[in-house]
């Protein structure tokens, strides 16, 4: 016989989360160990206290686990411990090694056994975010992933295919076809649209405001935001956005808020230029940086905010290796 292990966590105490997130754990738990219906004995839920609107158990009977007993009990609210979680161990027969199953916030609980690391970074253009990420990124042996990239990889097409991005529908079509995809090249994110590297061409001036655009369109945040979550999922990597913390991944343990005044952005930025041979003047630096502060702000979805639980950072008056250090410590001292 085994003892299966497994736990998850939910977003709202609502039934339909209940429901969802139950029968992801389950199947996930059935999949991994290849369980046959037979097998399963009885499956016991723990959860923690704030999960008040409906039992496991019952959702786990609704997901079709009928024919095996099944128990759902309380846990005491303990100070730290991981909020909304069920937890769950399967009884099962069967000798093969008991492969365990932590999905969304709760592989945080198994560091053994999932090893996945995810960081949140958000802040303003400029405010440091990818110089310092690529740097974690390489101090911890995990990836960069720059989520502003995939942004721009759409603006960017709008501006190849000479297509008008400020109609909905024609941004529509583009993303219903989009061959987007993300790959890494020596431990370096490589942008491929169509097959194409873009890396580079993707960061332009022009493109930076139109990916501001653009990314305001909820449906393109949803194909976006489905690929960055996905990625986290199966990979520890340190990544950089706007709604990193605050949507994309509103669970993670590791969150910074990047932050700086707009004209030690807007200096950062002009030299960054002026280094790649462009030709702006510093006026029309701060003036993008404004406005993209602006677009940034007040998008209707995946506005930039700070979550609640991010840590903010000014890094106006530091060097990229002090904010370094800065994620760093705070990072191990919580793992
Ligand atoms: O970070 P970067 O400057 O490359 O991002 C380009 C634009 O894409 C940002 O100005 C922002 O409007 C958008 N973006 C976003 N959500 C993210 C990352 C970037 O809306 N997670």
């Amino acid at each position: 016989m085994r003892a299966i292990r497994g736990a998850t966590t939910i977003l709202s105490d609502t039934p339909d989360q209940i429901r969802v997130s139950v029968k992801e754990l389950l199947n996930g738990i059935v999949e991994k160990n290849k369980l046959k219906t037979g097998q399963i004995i009885c499956i016991m839920f723990s959860s923690t206290e704030d999960i008040k609107s409906y039992y496991p158990a019952k959702a786990a009977r609704e997901a079709g686990f009928t024919a095996c007993a099944l128990y759902s009990s309380l846990e005491p609210e303990i100070d730290g411990a991981l909020k909304m979680c069920i937890r769950v161990m399967i009884l099962a027969d069967g000798d093969d090694a008991a492969e365990h199953v932590y999905l969304n916030g709760a592989k945080n609980l198994r560091k053994d056994i999932t090893s996945i690391l995810n960081i949140a970074v958000d802040g303003p253009a400029g405010s440091g975010k990818s110089t310092v990420c690529k740097e974690i990124a390489q101090r911890l042996g995990i990836l960069y992933l720059d989520t502003g990239a995939m942004y721009r990889a759409i603006a960017y097409k709008c501006v190849k295919d000479n297509r008008d991005y400020g109609d909905k529908d024609v941004v529509k079509h583009i993303i219903n076809r989009l061959n987007l995809k993300v790959e890494y090249r020596d431990g370096k994110q490589i942008t491929l649209l169509d097959g194409e590297d873009v890396s580079e061409l993707i960061r332009t001036p022009q493109v930076s405001l139109l990916a501001s655009y653009v990314s305001s369109y909820s449906f393109v945040r949803t194909k976006m935001v489905a690929l960055q979550r996905e990625i986290a999922e199966k990979t520890s990597c340190i990544l950089d956005g706007r709604d990193i913390g605050t949507n994309v991944l509103p669970k993670c343990r590791f969150k910074f808020y990047l932050t700086a005044s707009p004209e030690v952005r807007a200096n950062r930025r002009f030299d960054e230029d002026r280094a790649k041979g462009g030709k702006q003047t510093y006026e029309q630096v701060l003036q993008d940086i404004n406005e993209r502060d602006f677009q940034d702000k007040n998008k209707a979805v995946g506005a930039l905010k700070k979550a609640d639980d991010a840590i903010e950072i000014d890094t106006s008056d530091m060097s990229i290796t002090e904010v370094v250090e800065a994620i760093i410590g705070k990072v191990q001292e919580r793992i």
